[in-house]
C-alpha cells in the first residue's frame, strides 16, 4: 500500500527519519514550504533562503533516485498534506517526530503516524529517564554519560587524556592580529538564485545549500580549523567573524549533515594524532553534550517553558537589536552588523553580549527570543528556547542553569578587541563615559539581590556589590544608560 513520507524543513537526510527505509515505488515524498514559515514573521531572508533552497535542493535529489515528490506551497503545512493526500488518494501520513511542540501537536491531531526521531544521538525517552532522576539539570553530569555511553574519548574507563573537560586552556582571548585561514565560499546554482529572487535579494555564498556544500564545510572545519579551535573558542575579535568555529549548526539543525558524521570525522582526525586533546574535547563537548542536553530539555521541560518570565522583565527590545546604528556601543554595533550579513554569530556574542544585555536590561525574554529565533541561521524552536529562557536571560528562575550569566565590560574587554575602539571605558561604572555593560552589570545585581541571596554561587559578585561606595550615583546613571539605550543614543 502506498504511503506518504511528509520531510519537514530539518528532517533533509536520506539515511535518517521516516526517509530510512523509504521506497521509490511505494512512497510519495511530501514537502510543504507553508506560509507560516516564510512569512509567519521578520524573519532574517539568509535564513529563509538557506532553508527553502537547502529543501529544494534535496526534493530534486530524491527526485533523482525515483521517487515521486510532491513540493507544495500551501499556507500551512496541514494543508499541504491534505492536499497532497487528495492528489493521490493516500490517507496514511508518515512522519519522523517532529523537532518542536508546536508542530508535534499539529501533524499528531491531523492523525500523521511518527516514528522515533533520530536526528539527534540521544532518544527523548533516554534524556526523559536522566533528567527525571536529577536534582539539578547539570549539563557536564549529563556530558560526562554521554561520554561513557557512546564511548567517545574515553579509554579503559577513563577519559582521554586525563580529564572530562580542558576548560581552563579554552579560554584564551583573541591574537593580537588575528591572520586565519580563508572561510569557505559556497557556490550558488540554478534553485539557489530561483530562491533568492523569489525572496529579493541577492544570494551570498556564505552558507551551503547541499548536503555536498555540507560536507565540505565539514572537511574545511576538521582540516583548517580543528586543532585550533579549542584555546580560542571563547574569543571574540573584530578581525574575523568566525575565528575557528565550524560553522555546522546550519546543516545539524537542518539535516543535511548528522551529528554522528561530524564526530566520526572528529575522532579520526584525533587518532591520527592531528589535533590536540583541548581542542578535541571542547568540540566533542557542543555535539554529544550541549547540543543533545538543549535538545533532551526542550522535550524534558513542559511546552509553557518558553512563557517563563520570573525575573518580571518587561522592557521592550531596545532598538539596537534591530539596528546597530541605534547605539554607540562598538561590541553591539559590530555583534548586529554581522547578524544582519550572515544570521551568524558564535556562541560568545549570542551569550556575553546580546543574551547578556537584555538580562541585564531588563528585556522581556519572549520579546528577546523572538528576534534571536529571527535573526539567526540556525534558530530552530528547540534549541533557540532553552538557550535563550534558560541560558541566556534566566527567565526559568535557575530551573537550567544555577546562576545567571550577567556580566560587566572587563570581561568582555578581556576576551574581544572591541573595547579599544569603543567611545567607552570598559573599566568605568559611573560617568558619561562608563561601559554600559558594567553599570547595568551592578545595577541588575543590586535590583536581584533579593532574589538571589541565598545563591551561594553568586556570593562573591554580592561581596563585590556590598563594597561599591558609589552605589547611589551608579543607580541614577543606570537609569540615564536604560533611557539612552531605549532611545538609540547609547
Ligand atoms: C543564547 C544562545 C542562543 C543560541 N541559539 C542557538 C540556535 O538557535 N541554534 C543553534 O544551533 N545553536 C544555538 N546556540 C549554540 C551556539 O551558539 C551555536 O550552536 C554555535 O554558535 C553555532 O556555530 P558553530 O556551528 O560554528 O558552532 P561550534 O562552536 O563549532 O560548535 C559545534 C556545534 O556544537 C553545537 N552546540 C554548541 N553549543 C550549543 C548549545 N548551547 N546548544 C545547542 N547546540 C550547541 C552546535 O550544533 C554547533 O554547531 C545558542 C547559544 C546561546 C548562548
Ligand atoms: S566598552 Fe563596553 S560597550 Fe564598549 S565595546 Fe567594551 S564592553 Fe562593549
Amino acid at each position: 500500500m502506498k504511503r506518504i513520507i511528509y520531510i519537514p524543513f530539518d528532517h533533509l537526510h536520506r539515511n535518517y527519519g521516516a526517509l530510512n527505509g523509504a521506497d521509490p515505488k511505494h512512497d510519495v515524498i511530501a514537502i510543504v514550504e507553508s506560509a507560516r514559515m516564510t512569512t509567519g514573521r521578520n524573519w532574517h531572508k539568509e535564513r529563509l533562503f538557506f532553508l527553502i533552497s537547502s529543501a529544494r535542493h534535496f526534493a530534486k535529489l530524491l527526485e533523482a533516485e525515483g521517487f515521486q515528490v510532491e513540493y507544495v506551497k500551501a499556507p500551512t503545512t496541514i494543508d499541504g498534506l491534505k492536499s497532497i493526500q487528495k492528489k493521490h488518494k493516500i490517507t496514511e501520513v508518515i512522519c519522523a517526530e517532529p523537532s518542536s511542540h508546536r508542530q508535534f501537536a499539529a501533524l499528531h491531531e491531523f492523525g500523521a503516524t511518527f516514528i522515533p526521531n533520530d536526528f539527534f544521538l540521544t532518544p527523548r525517552p533516554l534524556f526523559a529517564d536522566w533528567a527525571g532522576s536529577q536534582k539539578s539539570f547539570l549539563m557536564e553530569n549529563f556530558y560526562r554519560l554521554q561520554r561513557t555511553r557512546l564511548n567517545i574519548l574515553i579509554e579503559k574507563g577513563k577519559p582521554t587524556g586525563g580529564a572530562w573537560n580542558f576548560d581552563k586552556e579554552n579560554r584564551l582571548p583573541p591574537p593580537k592580529k588575528y591572520d586565519g585561514p580563508p572561510y569557505l565560499e559556497h557556490k550558488r546554482d540554478e534553485i539557489d538564485l530561483e530562491v533568492a529572487k523569489e525572496l529579493g535579494m541577492s544570494a551570498t555564498t556564505t552558507w551551503a545549500t547541499t548536503r555536498k556544500g555540507a560536507l565540505a564545510q565539514l572537511k574545511n572545519f576538521i582540516d583548517n580549523h580543528f586543532a585550533e579551535f579549542g584555546p580560542l573558542e571563547d574569543a571574540m575579535t573584530i578581525d574575523n567573524w568566525a575565528l575557528h568555529h565550524s560553522l555546522l549548526s546550519p546543516y545539524l539543525n537542518n539535516g543535511l549533515i548528522h551529528a554522528e558524521e561530524v564526530i566520526t570525522a572528529a575522532v579520526k582526525a584525533f587518532d591520527a594524532g592531528k589535533i590536540p586533546i583541548e581542542s578535541c574535547e571542547g568540540f566533542i563537548r557542543q555535539i554529544i553534550g550541549w547540543r543533545e542536553y538543549v535538545n533532551g530539555m526542550y522535550w524534558f521541560l513542559a511546552p509553557d517553558y518558553r512563557e517563563n518570565n520570573q525575573l518580571n522583565a518587561t522592557r521592550k527590545l531596545l532598538p539596537l537589536f534591530t539596528d546597530p546604528n541605534k547605539t554607540k556601543m562598538n561590541c553591539i554595533k559590530q555583534t548586529v552588523t554581522d547578524i544582519n550579513d550572515r544570521a551568524w554569530v558564535h556562541h560568545i556574542p549570542r551569550l556575553m553580549l546580546l543574551s547578556n544585555l537584555a538580562l541585564i536590561t531588563g528585556t522581556n525574554p519572549q520579546e528577546f527570543l523572538d528576534w534571536m529565533r529571527e535573526v539567526f541561521i540556525d534558530a530552530s524552536e528547540w534549541v533557540m528556547v532553552p538557550n535563550v529562557i534558560g541560558m541566556g536571560v534566566h527567565a526559568d528562575g535557575g530551573a537550567m542553569m544555577t546562576k545567571p550569566y550577567a556580566a560587566g565590560g572587563a570581561y568582555i574587554s578581556r576576551m574581544s578587541n572591541y573595547c579599544k575602539e569603543c567611545e567607552y571605558n570598559p573599566k568605568l561604572r559611573i560617568g558619561e563615559t562608563a561601559c554600559p555593560f558594567t553599570t547595568l552589570y551592578w545595577d541588575f545585581l543590586d535590583r536581584h539581590k533579593e532574589t538571589f541571596a541565598k545563591n551561594h554561587r553568586m556570593s562573591q559578585q554580592f561581596f563585590g556589590l556590598n563594597r561599591l561606595s558609589d552605589l547611589p550615583e551608579l543607580k541614577v546613571r543606570a537609569q540615564e544608560v536604560l533611557t539612552g539605550l531605549e532611545l538609540g543614543e547609547i
